[in-house]
């Protein structure tokens, strides 16, 4: 069943309407009917079921029937990550939402090689990966900021882990949250990244073994060792 997020009140008889490409690919892309069940979820009233109730060229409307799940707490992970080429950084934002990263918070280091982000693209992979992941929430996705202000707002009490290739550190294990992660460049930190690291007293290198990673495959693997131990 299709399932969408709609940024509307859920209630027992809510009248929802959808957005423009909502109805776009209802109607076009997925050759939806009048009638046809749906499932939505707005990140604060847990998860509905309900029915289509009105589709025309862009236009649609749904009927909210019924509450499927109660919404529930994520888990507090934040990933700080340096922004990559367009469509690794596309992918690295659709895994960490399947992830069930609560905050994504995007960072130009001193090797980052892209001059902007396109915050509503990214915001728009982020939904569709919430859901088709079955996630009750979409991460916050923050705007893009220089390492060493992003640093200067993080909460001091949230440990930061920080992803290093070949530095003796710790290797990375399940650890209780709140928690973040941050992850390198395609070229790795530089000496002035390091130095804002180093002034850091929440963070805590950490290796992800002897491999050198790419840094997508280093956020996956990140992620997934800091969800373990909640069996997430
Ligand atoms: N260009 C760098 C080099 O060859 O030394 C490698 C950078 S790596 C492709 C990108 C990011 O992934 C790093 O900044 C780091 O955050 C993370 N990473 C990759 N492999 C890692 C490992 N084995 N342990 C910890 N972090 C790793």
């Amino acid at each position: 069943m299709i399932r969408l997020y709609v940024e509307a009140e859920l209630a027992d008889g809510a009248s929802i309407q959808a957005s423009e490409a909502q109805a776009h690919y209802l109607g076009a892309v997925m050759r939806q009917a009048i009638g046809n069940p749906i499932r939505l979820f707005n990140g604060r009233d847990g998860e509905w079921t309900g029915r289509i109730a009105e589709l025309t060229r862009g236009k649609a409307t749904f009927a909210v029937e019924a509450r499927l799940r109660p919404q529930s707490a994520d888990a507090d992970l934040w990933l700080m990550f340096a922004i990559l080429k367009r469509d690794t950084t596309d992918l690295l934002v659709q895994k960490a939402t399947e992830l069930g990263v609560a905050s994504l918070l995007p960072v130009f280091t001193e090797r980052t090689n892209a001059g902007r982000v396109n915050l509503d693209r990214l915001r728009a992979i982020a939904i569709e990966a919430a859901e088709q992941s079955e996630r009750l929430t979409v991460p916050d996705l923050r705007p893009a900021r220089q390492l060493h202000h992003s640093l200067a707002g993080w909460p001091p009490e949230r440990t930061l882990f920080v992803a290093l290739e070949r530095a003796n550190a710790q290797p990375l294990g399940p650890a209780a949250h709140p928690a973040g992660l941050l992850i390198g460049p395609e070229g790795g930190f530089g000496p002035r990244d390091h130095g804002a690291l180093d002034r850091c007293r929440f963070v805590r290198p950490v290796s992800l073994g002897p491999r050198i990673l790419r840094a997508e495959t280093a956020a996956i693997v990140g992620l997934a060792l800091l969800q373990a131990a909640r069996g997430e």
